[in-house]
C-alpha cells in the first residue's frame, strides 16, 4: 500500500474519501467536499490557513508532537503490512488505525491507541509512564551506572533464540545473586531496570540485541559483566559496559524500546522487513523489567490514557490525513495542530522507507 503524495497535487489515498455535509446556517464554516480538496485549499492557501479554533498552546505543542508521531508511524505501518507472512500483520493493521479519530467531546480530546511497540504515538506515552515512574527513583541514587551488555550480531533467523539464551542467562545471575542475599543480607541484590533492545545494521544485515540497565550499585554491576562474560565465551570484553549513569542516560533508558531507524546507516532510513523481524522475535515479551523491589506500575488504564487534553473548549471529531500529516475537523476542514513535517522527516517518510536495504547503503 503506498500512501504518499504524488506530482501535480493528485492523491494516493488509502481510504475512502469522506463526504461531509454542512450544517445549516453555519456560513463561518469553510465548505468542503472532500478531504483530498481541502488539502489542496489548504496546500494552495497563502498565507498558510490559521485554525479559527486553536487549541491552548501547551496542548498544541502537545498534539503537534503526536501528529509527527502519527506520521512516521503510518508511513511505517503502511509498510509492514505488506510483509508477507508476517504473524504481526493484524496487529500491524491496528496501529494503522491508532489515534486516526480525535474526538474532542466534553471539554476533552480522546483518542484510541493500539498500544504496539512499533507505534510511536503509544510508545511517546509509554514511555512518558515510564520517566514519571522511574526518573525519581534514579535521581536518589548515587552511585547509579548505566550497564551494556551484548552478544555478537547474529541473524534473523538466530535472533529469538539469542535473546532467550541473554534472558535466561541474565535470570541465572540474578538468581544467584538474590540467593547470596538471603544467606548474608550485608551482600547486595541486583536492584534496577532492564531494557531489551535490538538495533538492524543494514551494512552487515545483522542484528544486535542488547541489554541496557540502570543500577542502583557500581560493585553489582561489575559483578553481572564478570558472570556474563564468564556465560558467553563469545561476547566481547569490551562492548560490556559499566559507566557512570546521569539523567540523560536514565532518561535513554526510559525510552520505550522502538528505534525505527536503522543504526549504522549513512543515511536514514527504515528498513521494513528487518524491524518485521524483530518485533516478531520479541513478540509476546517483556523488553522492559525491573529487578530487587523496584515496581513496574500496570498502564494506566484505558480511560486515563484515552484522554489526550481537558479543558477543551469545542465539540468536533478529527480524522487522520496522511497527506495533510494533521487531523482535520470533518465538519469545518480545519487542521488540529497545524503541524508541518520538517525536510528531513518528508525525506524519510517518502523516500526513506524501504523493504530491505539497498545496495547503495552499504
Ligand atoms: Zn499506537
Amino acid at each position: 500500500m503506498t500512501l504518499t503524495a504524488s506530482g501535480g497535487g493528485s492523491f494516493a489515498v488509502s481510504s475512502p474519501s469522506r463526504k461531509t455535509q454542512n450544517r445549516a446556517g453555519t456560513s463561518s464554516y469553510i465548505s468542503i467536499t472532500s478531504f483530498p480538496q481541502r488539502i489542496r485549499e489548504l496546500q494552495a492557501a497563502n498565507p498558510p490557513v490559521k485554525l479559527i479554533q486553536t487549541l491552548p498552546s501547551g496542548v498544541l505543542e502537545n498534539v503537534k508532537k503526536r501528529a509527527r508521531a502519527k506520521y512516521l508511524t503510518r508511513a511505517v505501518v503502511s509498510k509492514l503490512v505488506d510483509v508477507k507472512g508476517s504473524p504481526l500483520h493484524k496487529a500491524y493493521w491496528n496501529s494503522w488505525h491508532c489515534s486516526s479519530i480525535i474526538y474532542s467531546h466534553g471539554g476533552k480530546l480522546v483518542s484510541k491507541y493500539c498500544k504496539q511497540r512499533w507505534c510511536v504515538v503509544c510508545s511517546r506515552v509509554r514511555t512518558a509512564q515510564i520517566i514519571k515512574q522511574y526518573l525519581p527513583v534514579f535521581r536518589k541514587w548515587d552511585d547509579k551506572v548505566f550497564v551494556t551488555l551484548t552478544l555478537p550480531n547474529c541473524s534473523a533467523q538466530d535472533l529469538q533464540s539469542t535473546i532467550v539464551r541473554m534472558k535466561s542467562a541474565f535470570d541465572k545471575i540474578r538468581k544467584d545473586l538474590d540467593n547470596a542475599y538471603r544467606r548474608d543480607k550485608t551482600r547486595e541484590r541486583l536492584v534496577g531496570l532492564r531494557k531489551l533492545e535490538v538495533t538492524f545494521n543494514p551494512d552487515k544485515e545483522s542484528y544486535h540485541p542488547h541489554f541496557h540497565l540502570i543500577m542502583e550499585s557500581r560493585a553489582v554491576a561489575n559483578t553481572l559483566r564478570e558472570r556474563w562474560l564468564g556465560i558467553f565465551q563469545d561476547a566481547i570484553w569490551g562492548a560490556q559496559r559499566v559507566q557512570d549513569a546521569d539523567d540523560n542516560s536514565c532518561l535513554e533508558l526510559c525510552k520505550y524500546f522502538t528505534k525505527l531507524i536503522s543504526s549504522h546507516s549513512k543515511t536514514r532510513e527504515i528498513h521494513v522487513e528487518p524491524l518485521d523481524a524483530i518485533f516478531q522475535a520479541v513478540s509476546g515479551q517483556r523488553t522492559m523489567q525491573a529487578f530487587g523491589g523496584l515496581r513496574v506500575e500496570k498502564e494506566l488504564s484505558d480511560d486515563e490514557a484515552d484522554v489526550l487534553a481537558s479543558d477543551i473548549g469545542l465539540d468536533a471529531v478529527y480524522e487522520w490525513h496522511q497527506v495533510a500529516a494533521d487531523w482535520i475537523n470533518q465538519e469545518t476542514g480545519e487542521l488540529l495542530t497545524n503541524y508541518q513535517p520538517d525536510t528531513a522527516m518528508r525525506q524519510l517518510v517518502e523516500r526513506g522507507i524501504t523493504m530491505r536495504p539497498t545496495a547503495s547503503t552499504g
